[in-house]
């Protein structure tokens, strides 16, 4: 059994990505394209035949190396669009896996659609893979043996908002984020539907010919949400340097801008006994680093909250293969003074951390049902820095928020002024419909939103520049996530800040750890050369 994996989203979906990948292959099932690495093409499904086709987005942001994931966030300075919420950075619904024409393999018995709802144009893209998907399979005809085409699966956050609109354009199944443990059983049951189509080909060739329905019927099942949150039990991507570990699911924040607690449900903590029995899976395996995953990891509620879980994390990994840990992402009004303690206390812990700032305006921040002031903002960060020498810190910026003025904007710039962020996704709002802003007046026109993100983009810049300047020069310690496409004798290579670079590829494997110095730079990555392995 075959099959094609699509992941959109943030990194949640991809660590949802990989468990779901962790278990077909437990179920013995192979993919059907291979991952190229390189997200630059995308196969159209196309009669016998496989059309090659370059991504039409070709310059919007991925989540950094599927890969290796654990590297958490992949700053920008350009606008990403808009957003409507979600502290990961489910940036730009592109982060779809890319396939190469040499890996084809045989048509597939099942595609899947990792989705993100973050925003409407997300949506949008979801329903046209699936038009593309349910064409193809028409096109397609029966498949040689007689088995039907393929089924199409709708996982994530778009099979929770838009089921209606999912059934219609052709989906077998809808996986939404509450009923991800369903995932073994439809595996379990198609299993059995190609079994039996197989056997009953085989005794009716005739039948054979004109099949072009998809299943005998569609299959829509709601369950309730499993006790446990339905956290799966690994999300490691073979060969894999980085890995996510999912420690909370859900959020409670409700930030008025956002539709993720809608879909994704309350916050759940996972039990910290699955948090470990993964990590003790992962440190065997060999993985290098990990990165605790969760919409706001900072509320995690069972032992000692946060704290006892960075406490417990760092325990876990002395004397194994791993050596980095990161979190993603923490809101800033749950960053308390004894998670700062526990991190400063434990220097597995990256000294890179992604705090979510969206605005620099009490105002806006009121609005938004952030949860926290300008000045609580700008004190945290002073802790910060000052209990975690040479931390990077980075951001997401949401201008254009319904009744921002132009006070609010040089709120906004002055701010950043003062923290000087390393660099930040910075994006426009967009009203989504089932948020609590989808309703406040004084929505800004969109060319004043563009007008404004431009001078927020423009100032970051400088920020961005003048701290990868201020690098140049120094000796870090990087881990080494894959060859370069680009130039096969590079290696490509990331530092616990966050810093990208290529050394030199003779030598270094995926997953060693080595000094390199940083000696130019080539838009936002280093050039480095090696010190030393470590
Ligand atoms: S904290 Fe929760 S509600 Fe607020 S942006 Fe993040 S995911 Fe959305």
């Amino acid at each position: 059994m075959n099959y094609i994996l699509e992941t959109y989203g943030c990194q949640m979906n991809v660590a949802e990505s990989a468990a779901m990948e962790q278990i077909l292959r437990e179920h013995g099932w192979e993919k059907s394209l291979e991952d190229d690495g390189n997200g630059g093409g995308r196969l159209l499904f196309h009669k016998s035949l496989y059309r090659h086709k370059k991504t039409p987005y070709p310059n919007l942001p991925r989540v950094r190396g599927l890969q290796s994931p654990g590297a958490g966030l992949s700053p920008i300075s350009t606008a990403a669009g808009a957003a409507s919420g979600g502290n990961l950075s489910a940036r730009d619904d592109t982060n779809t896996i890319g396939y190469s024409e040499k890996n084809v393999k045989p048509i597939p018995q099942l595609v899947i659609l990792n989705t993100c709802s973050v925003r409407a144009t997300a949506e949008q893209r979801i329903l046209g893979r699936l038009a593309h998907w349910n064409a193809a399979r028409r096109r397609g005809g029966a498949a040689k043996n007689g088995t039907p085409p393929f089924a199409i699966l709708v996982a994530g956050c778009a099979a929770a908002n838009i089921a209606d609109a999912l059934r219609k354009g052709g989906a077998d199944y809808l996986l939404p984020p509450a009923e991800k443990h369903r995932f073994a059983d439809i595996l379990i049951e198609l299993e059995e539907i190609y079994r039996s189509a197989k056997h009953h080909a085989a005794v009716n060739p005739a039948d054979n010919a004109e099949n072009n329905e998809v299943l005998p019927e569609a299959k829509f099942h709601h369950t309730a949400a499993a006790a446990d949150g339905g956290f799966s039990q690994t999300h490691y991507t073979e060969d894999a340097a980085s890995a996510f570990v999912p420690v909370m699911s859900g959020c409670d924040n409700f930030c008025s801008y956002c539709i993720v607690p809608y879909l994704r449900g309350r916050e759940t903590s996972r039990p910290p006994d699955a948090i470990t029995k993964e990590i003790d899976f992962l440190a065997q395996k060999g993985v290098r680093e990990i990165t605790l995953l969760g919409q706001n990891v900072n509320a995690y509620k069972n032992g000692g909250g946060f704290a006892g879980l960075v406490r417990l994390a760092a325990r876990r990994i002395e004397g194994t293969p791993i050596r980095w840990i990161r979190f993603l992402s923490a809101h800033p009004k749950d960053m308390g003074a004894d998670v700062i303690e526990a991190l400063a206390e434990n220097p597995c812990f990256c000294r890179h951390i992604h705090l979510p700032l969206q605005h620099g305006s009490d105002r806006i921040l009121a609005a938004m049902n952030r949860r926290y002031t300008r000045a609580a903002y700008l004190d945290l960060t002073r802790q910060l820095r000052a209990a975690l020498p040479s931390l990077t810190l980075t951001t997401d910026i949401l201008v254009g928020f319904p009744g921002e003025t132009e006070d609010d904007i040089e709120c906004l710039l002055s701010l950043m002024n003062e923290v000087r962020f390393d660099s930040a996704f910075m994006y426009h709002y967009n009203p989504r419909k089932g948020t609590a802003a989808y309703h406040l007046p004084g929505r800004i026109d969109e060319d004043v939103k563009r007008e404004r993100l431009g001078r927020v983009i423009e100032l970051q810049n400088i920020h961005t520049k003048a701290a990868r300047q201020a690098a140049l020069g120094a000796e870090r310690l990087v881990l080494c996530d894959k060859p370069s496409r680009k130039n096969s004798a590079e290696f490509l290579c990331h530092s616990e800040h966050d810093e990208m670079c290529v050394i030199p590829a003779a030598g270094v494997s995926a997953g060693d750890f080595l000094r390199a110095r940083f000696t130019a730079l080539e838009g936002s990555t280093f050039k480095a050369e090696h010190a030393a392995l470590l």
